[in-house]
């Protein structure tokens, strides 16, 4: 990573912050892009107190000229465009279709799917040959469909692989890779903004260890999926493109 640059969004918590940090340790500047300036500042100070290279830049990424501007803040900084995370995402509103609203519905799409698009699009002119994008999806929207109550989550999750994989094809010619990465149950705080309501019980799963194959009960953490994302960002990965990546230890086998 040593010489790249890196712009990662919803970098301020959860599986942005620990891909910004590990990208940082392995050399890479970052860009920490979110809503909530203390938060990136808090995750900036980190990745510098232990040598790393990282700038804030403020921005929603349902707004197009504010993402336009953090790139070119980006390169001011940095010179450069090489790696995009696209990893800012919510939960969003979970309920039944009768009781979610067109405005719920909307505004999940909006953040999770368009938002990758509007992060690609502007990354895009500015990445160098052998740059590399990574979108965040999910199980849910790829292999977990007995979620009730996701269909919001699930159809941006399943939009944002397809967007990957058309890009994949696009900019292939431009030597860019374009991946998803499809975590589980992850040990973030993602679950604070999500809004569940009048849910039915979840289709019970009986596994007599728990509902993750590899480790029963206990989630993945952020630090696990930010390997994942270093690799598919890195040469390492240089013939991996146009594909959904699971992390989940199994999981999304046992629960379709
Ligand atoms: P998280 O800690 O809540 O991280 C989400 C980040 O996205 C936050 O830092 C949030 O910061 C930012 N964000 C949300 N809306 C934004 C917007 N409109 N513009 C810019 N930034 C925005 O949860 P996480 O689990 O790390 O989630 C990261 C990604 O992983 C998401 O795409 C999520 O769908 C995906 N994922 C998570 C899990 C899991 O189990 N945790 C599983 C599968 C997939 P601000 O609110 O301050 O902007």
């Amino acid at each position: 990573m040593r010489g790249k640059v890196a712009l990662v969004t919803g970098a301020g918590s959860g599986i942005g912050a620990a891909s910004a940090h590990l990208l940082a340790e392995r050399g890479a500047a970052v860009t920490l892009v979110g809503r909530t300036e203390s938060e990136l500042e808090t995750v900036a100070e980190s990745i510098r107190k232990r040598g790393g290279e990282a700038i804030v830049a403020v921005a929603d990424v349902t707004d197009s000229d504010a993402v336009s501007a953090a790139v070119e803040a980006t390169l001011d900084a940095h010179g450069g465009l090489d790696v995009v995370v696209a990893n800012a995402g919510v939960n969003g509103t979970w309920a039944g279709i009768e009781e979610l609203t067109v405005e719920e519905f909307r505004s999940t799409l909006d953040i999770n799917l368009v938002g990758t698009f509007i992060t690609i699009k502007h990354a895009v002119p500015h990445l160098r040959r052998g740059g590399s994008v990574v979108v965040t999806s999910s199980v849910n929207g790829s292999r977990i469909f007995s979620n009730s109550g996701a269909s919001a989550y699930s159809s941006s999750k399943a939009g944002q692989i397809a967007l990957a994989k058309m890009l994949a094809v696009e900019l292939g010619p431009r030597g860019i890779r374009v991946n998803a990465i499809c975590p589980g149950a992850i040990d973030t705080a993602i679950g604070d903004n999500t809004d569940v309501r009048n849910q039915s019980a979840k289709i019970p799963v009986e596994f007599p260890a728990g509902p993750i194959p590899l480790t029963g009960n206990t989630p993945g953490s952020s630090e696990q999926v930010a390997e994942l994302v270093a690799f598919l960002a890195g040469d390492a990965a240089s013939h991996i493109s146009g594909t959904e990546v699971w992390i989940d230890g199994a999981e999304s086998l046992l629960q379709g």
